[in-house]
């Protein structure tokens, strides 16, 4: 049976990030990614700010278009909110993960694409090893470590019974690649629309893409995919006609479900370390959650590099617990608060109040407020 130091189960920017780290560090690492395709699923809207390009060296060869503007549009306000450098990027998820997977290779690490587990020995609080089938294959191996990457589905944590996702609220997120010319006011500028005249809750938004590409899509709480599937088109169809009333091309479709969490206290079970998703890190206020993906699977490579180096006992790892809550602070909550109050509700009059008062606030509040999470300054306007 092969046998690694880690074995990550999901290769999403969480599980690679995971990987990555460990594997530049010379650690030896697996990972299983149930997608048959390297990329797959391209379910995300990639909007991320400046910093997720900096901090975790991503190439701009794997972003699409960048935003120096920043709207919110409601039935009846409009605020827009300028920079005078980008502000962020939006990713190409498909070509991004594709980067992490290629970085992973440099060193020690193997990514297996479609990979089925079909099964988990755990024995005494720890995983000894996993089997899975791949290309009718089945194969068997260990790992000293174990890394449930795979967000809502948790293919160790759920399916061991560690944690219960299904008692959390979700929300769903499906959208257009389009190919569309529309007026400059949609050129690098990250577009949220919020309003019955759009949906009635959740929101929607308009994303750029590179030339005359963008990325039109809803999100909605509870909601499930086949909602968006009615036979009179939805409200992604219906929004997109309200967008552009000419034509444009439908290059790609594709959307995901997000479980609602402030996040859980405890991600560490003897051997075992759930990252992203998976551990609640995607910020309920705008639904940004690959910064976060990346933070949590680089920090649980680097806990478990020093626990190998050190030679330390496995509780070593519940440090990873400790300063993934420090990360988090008191801002996953109160982005929950302010989630509730914008999108999770049929008001509209509150939805064009609230954007009147916050279009006083300076670009940079914005950027504190959307990607910092640092409420003051809209709490000040609010009082
Ligand atoms: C519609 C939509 C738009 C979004 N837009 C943005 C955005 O603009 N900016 C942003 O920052 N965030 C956005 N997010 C959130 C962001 O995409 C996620 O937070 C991020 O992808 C989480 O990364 P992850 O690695 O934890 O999980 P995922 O990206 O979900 O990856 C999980 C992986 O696990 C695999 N997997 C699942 N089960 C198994 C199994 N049993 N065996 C093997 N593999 C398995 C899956 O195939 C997948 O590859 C969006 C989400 C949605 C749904």
């Amino acid at each position: 049976m092969e046998s690694y130091t880690a074995i990550v189960v999901g290769g999403g920017p969480s599980g690679l990030e995971c990987a990555r780290e460990l594997s530049k560090l010379g650690h030896k690492v697996l990972v299983l990614e149930r997608s048959k395709i390297p990329g797959e699923p391209n379910f995300s809207t990639g909007g991320t700010p400046l910093e997720t390009i900096n901090e975790y060296n991503i190439p701009l060869s794997v972003t699409k278009d960048y935003f120096n503007k920043i709207s919110l549009i409601t039935n009846i306000e409009k605020a827009v909110f300028t920079n005078d450098f980008p502000a962020g990027y939006v990713l190409d998820f498909r070509e991004f993960k594709k980067h992490l997977a290629d970085e992973i290779r440099k060193g020690h690490g193997w990514t297996v694409y479609g990979s089925d587990i079909t099964n988990v020995k755990f024995e005494r609080g720890k995983i000894k090893s996993l089997s899975f089938v791949v290309d009718g294959h089945q194969k068997e191996v260990s790992a000293k470590y174990f890394i449930d990457a795979t967000a809502k589905e948790g293919a160790l944590v759920s399916k061991l019974g560690l944690r219960n996702h299904k008692n959390h609220k979700t929300t769903t997120g499906i959208e257009y690649i389009v190919k569309v010319k529309l007026d400059d006011f949609y050129k690098n500028n990250l577009c949220i629309f919020l309003g019955g005249k759009y949906l009635p809750d959740g929101y929607a938004w308009v994303f750029p893409f590179g030339t005359d590409t963008y990325k039109i899509g809803v999100i909605v709480y509870d909601g499930k995919e086949s909602d968006f599937q009615k036979p009179e088109g939805g409200y992604l169809d219906s929004f997109l006609q309200s967008i552009s009333k000419n034509g444009f091309e439908i290059l790609e479709k594709h959307g995901g479900t997000l479980i609602l969490t402030n996040g859980f206290k405890r991600n560490v079970w003897g051997n075992i370390i759930s990252v992203g998703d998976n551990a609640g890190m995607c910020n309920p206020l705008f639904a940004e959650g690959i910064r976060h993906a990346l933070f949590s699977g680089r920090l649980a490579a680097r806990i478990i590099d020093k626990t190998e180096r050190g030679n330390l006992e496995i509780n070593h790892l519940l440090n990873y617990d400790a300063q993934l809550n420090k990360y988090k602070g008191s801002s996953w909550g109160i982005g929950r608060f302010f989630a509730d109050l914008l999108y999770h509700t049929k008001n509209d009059k509150l939805k064009d109040l609230l954007t009147k008062r916050v279009s006083k606030l300076s670009c940079n509040d914005v950027i504190d407020t959307g990607f910092e999470y640092n409420f003051s300054s809209l709490l000040k306007l609010l009082k």
